[in-house]
């Protein structure tokens, strides 16, 4: 038996931070997305036993320091599972770029482990050995759009996200989520978003009301150093994007659109300014659809 499965990337449409616990996690409030760019991971039961974890992409580990190896390894020892297990991963989502692409990875593995073996776990077992190994995997477990509260596990269903177009785009640097959170603890946050309006706007099927709103105190932060994030910006709103912002920690930036066409016009601007090697064009969605 095969398995085959999507592990979505995540944006943020808010993020903020809103305190720091004893043991140095920080405290957040996020609106999280599923937008359609996603890895693929194949599972198969092998003879031979013990892990084996293939990976396309030279960037991402395909040891014990990929998460996929770790929650893997949690189930297998756990669980005692005896066979062995083959795993494939097809990266696509940009690495360590603020899209929760090692997080989704790790949750696809739970997810796919579960079903493989037959280990009959519900979303709040697998949720609460998530969050042992990486506070944004429950939310990647659970899906669509979320608010994200507590170091990121609290998670409260949202409706979805209006229907929009929405452009991905990382520049050629690689961002540390733990070099960002440790400077931001070294400032004061200047303004904090209105992630509870961000919610009622989504509720409301308000797109308008949504763009207005995105908010992510990280993003101060990062375009300090990386300059390229907000000439990024600057190419997506002339271009016809309703408004832009930075996701997670980033250095990825996104562009919300009316629609596909209005995208089509900032995508070829994106292209021509080469300042994102990867690029996409994309839209939200419900995995749980
Ligand atoms: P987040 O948005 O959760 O902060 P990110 O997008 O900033 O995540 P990742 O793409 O998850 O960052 O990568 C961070 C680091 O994690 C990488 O440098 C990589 O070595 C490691 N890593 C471990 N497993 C994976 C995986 N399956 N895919 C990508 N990176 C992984």
């Amino acid at each position: 038996m095969k398995i085959t499965r999507k592990a979505y990337a995540k944006i943020n449409l808010g993020l903020d931070v809103t305190g720091r616990r004893a043991d140095g996690y920080h405290m957040v409030r996020m609106v999280m997305q599923n937008v359609d760019l996603y890895d693929t991971l194949t599972f198969e039961k092998s003879a031979e036993k013990g892990l084996r974890l293939y990976t396309t992409s030279p960037s991402v580990p395909a040891d014990e320091h990929n998460l996929i190896w770790k929650v893997c390894a949690l189930l297998m020892e756990k669980y005692h599972i005896e066979d062995g297990v083959t795993i494939t991963l097809e990266k696509r989502i940009p690495v360590a770029a603020g899209m929760a692409g090692g997080s989704t990875d790790g949750a696809a593995a739970f997810l796919g482990m579960n079903e493989l073996f037959a280990l009959g776990l519900s979303q709040h077992e697998m949720c609460e050995m998530a969050v042992k190994l990486g506070a944004d995997i429950p939310y990647c477990i659970m899906g669509g759009t979320a608010l994200a509260e507590g170091i990121g596990e609290i998670l409260t269903p949202m409706s979805d996200m209006p229907e929009c177009a929405i452009i991905i785009a990382k520049p050629a640097v690689g961002v540390s989520t733990k070099w960002v959170y440790t400077e931001l603890d070294s400032r004061e946050i200047a303004s904090h978003p209105d992630i509870d309006g961000i919610r009622d706007a989504i509720a409301r099927g308000d797109l308008q009301g949504v763009q207005k709103l995105l908010g992510n105190v990280l993003e101060p932060v990062t375009a300090a150093r990386y300059t390229i994030i907000t000439e990024i910006e600057q190419i997506m709103k002339a271009h016809g994007a309703l408004n832009a912002m930075m996701s997670g920690s980033g250095p990825t930036v996104f562009g919300i659109y009316a629609d596909k066409e209005a995208a089509q016009e900032g995508y070829q601007a994106l292209e021509k300014s080469g300042l994102c090697p990867e690029l996409y064009l994309s839209r939200p969605i419900n995995p749980k659809q």
